[in-house]
């Protein structure tokens, strides 16, 4: 199975993307890919919600 991550952008593009962080979940300590478009991310693991970091 392919993912859509292999497919490599120049940097410019990415100013209105949305990326991937890592969140550590404050619940169960998971670290979790939350994207940052996603208004409100949860945790996989546990289903905790997660707060981003501006
Ligand atoms: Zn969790």
């Amino acid at each position: 199975m392919q993912t859509e991550k292999e497919i490599i952008k120049p940097a410019c593009a990415e100013v209105n993307r949305p990326f991937p962080e890592e969140v550590v979940c404050p619940s169960c300590g998971a670290e979790v890919e939350v994207w940052s478009d996603e208004e409100e991310p949860r945790c996989t693991a546990c289903g905790a919600e997660l707060k981003k970091e501006d």
